[in-house]
């Protein structure tokens, strides 16, 4: 019988930041176990668009984001979206947005979160040299491209901050664009390719990290809902769900749009919206092919090739989680792709459309480290926009907070009881 020498942990949760945790802590000699509330291949982490995002070291909560916000609420087909509720979660969150969308509040954060993308980046790049996993890595760059002079403007901006962080960024004009992709037509004034970000496919990810730690002894459990946790003084010492009682020395929360109600069990506020998003894929039949992930900035659409096809996603429609597909916000993302390429006459994607919710805390920052209230629990969330790209550094954090070793990068900002406990 195989040794833990660390003990038994239950992870929460088995999208990205449970299965990178996993990875990390069965390495590390613990006898891990993942609880999770649905099957292990439906969450968030399978149909978003796969990108790793130094680029992203501005947080969601940001000046400008409110007066865009507002301007869109009125377009059904548009990429960002509150659905307007009268509900105090949704009240209480746009409250602290508002709090923290402005310039000081972008500048405190965007060197940390610059960091935890690097590092998980990094990371991503370690995995996919281990044996039994292939899950087309691609570190060649994201083309933020654009059309209009206001939208170069503020993104030529942009990538002078990016610069000034020593992100490896350059401003291209349209036929410099136009060079990088020559399978297919471009219309676009230009673009910003942002050199230090990447692309992979994240169902083979995540089923092959499923394999990997099925081979290495982790047990699933799936459909098995958290419910409660029983505590004395500062220890979790079970997790109660509908399937039994699960004792542990250590427990990892993540839970990705659901934590707030996780953590709600715990008396530590995490808030959260989820962001709604859709994508599908693209059969391109072997031709027209792209050799960039890329993000059409005015439409707020993400373009990553993947699996032989293509992806198209995007919207942020913030509020209640429901399971409607707004068809007008899908088809806001069909009608934009012609105007960046216009070879690309995209049907109406019936019965194809995928939609995860982002887990969106209203400072745009991640839920990351150890409980102050339960020592031997850490939580990992609240990735939001990044959270298939943080998803590695995640789970080594995990790691190496229980293990008691040094942090490689700065997380004193990302506290998860920052918001109260
Ligand atoms: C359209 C779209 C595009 C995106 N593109 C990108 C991108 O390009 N790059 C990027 O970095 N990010 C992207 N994201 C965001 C990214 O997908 C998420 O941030 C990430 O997948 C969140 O991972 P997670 O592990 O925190 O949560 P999830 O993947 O949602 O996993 C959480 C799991 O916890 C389980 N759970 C919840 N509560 C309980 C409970 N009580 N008991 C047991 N189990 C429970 C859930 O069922 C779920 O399986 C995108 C998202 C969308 C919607």
């Amino acid at each position: 019988m195989k040794e833990h020498k660390r003990g038994t942990i239950v992870v929460i949760g088995a999208g990205i930041a449970g299965l990178a945790s996993a990875y990390y802590l069965v390495k590390d000699g613990w006898e891990v176990k993942i609880l999770e509330k649905n099957e292990v291949d439906n969450n968030c982490s399978y149909g978003n668009a796969g990108m790793i995002v130094p680029s992203h070291f501005t947080p969601l909560a940001a000046p400008g984001m409110v007066a865009q916000g507002i301007k869109w609420m009125f377009n059904s087909k548009s990429p960002f979206y509150v659905r307007p509720a009268l509900n105090p979660r949704l009240v209480d969150w746009g409250l602290k947005f508002l709090k923290h969308a402005n310039r000081s509040h972008v500048d405190k954060y965007a060197t940390a979160l610059r960091d935890l993308n690097l590092y998980s980046s990094r990371l991503y790049d370690e995995l996919s040299l281990e044996d039994g996993f292939n899950f087309e890595l691609e570190q060649n760059g994201i083309l933020m491209m654009y059309k209009s002079s206001q939208m170069k403007h503020e993104e030529v901006e942009l990538a002078h901050r990016a610069q000034d962080l020593g992100l490896d960024v350059e401003v291209l004009e349209g036929e410099a664009v136009k060079a990088l992709e020559p399978n297919l037509k471009l219309d676009v004034l230009g673009a910003v390719l942002y050199r230090c970000d990447g692309k992979l496919c994240p169902p083979k990810l995540m089923q092959q990290l499923i394999q990997y730690l099925k081979t290495a002894g982790v047990l699933f459990f799936e459909k098995t809902e958290v419910h409660k946790f029983v505590t004395v003084a500062n220890t979790i010492k079970a997790a109660i769900t509908d399937k039994g009682t699960f004792d542990a020395d250590a427990f990892v929360v993540t839970g990705g749009a659901y934590l707030p109600e996780l953590m709600s069990k715990l008396r530590v506020s995490t808030p959260l919206l989820p962001g709604k998003g859709y994508s599908f894929m693209y059969d391109t039949k072997g031709e027209k092919k792209l050799n960039h992930a890329a993000l059409l900035l005015e439409a707020r659409v993400a373009v990553t090739p993947m699996n032989g096809q293509i992806r198209f996603s995007g919207t942020m429609e913030l509020g209640v989680a429901n399971d409607k597909i707004y068809e007008n916000r899908v088809r806001g993302i069909v009608e934009s792709i012609p105007k960046y390429y216009p070879e690309l006459q995209v049907e109406y994607p019936k019965n194809k459309i995928w939609y995860g919710y982002r887990p969106c805390s209203p400072d745009g920052l991640p839920y990351l480290g150890k409980l102050k209230k339960y020592g031997n629990t850490i939580v990992a969330g609240g990735g939001g926009m990044m959270g298939l790209s943080l998803g590695p550094a995640f789970g080594k954090i995990v790691c190496d907070l229980l293990a008691d070793r040094e942090i490689e990068a700065g997380i004193a900002g990302f506290k998860p009881d920052r918001f109260g406990s």
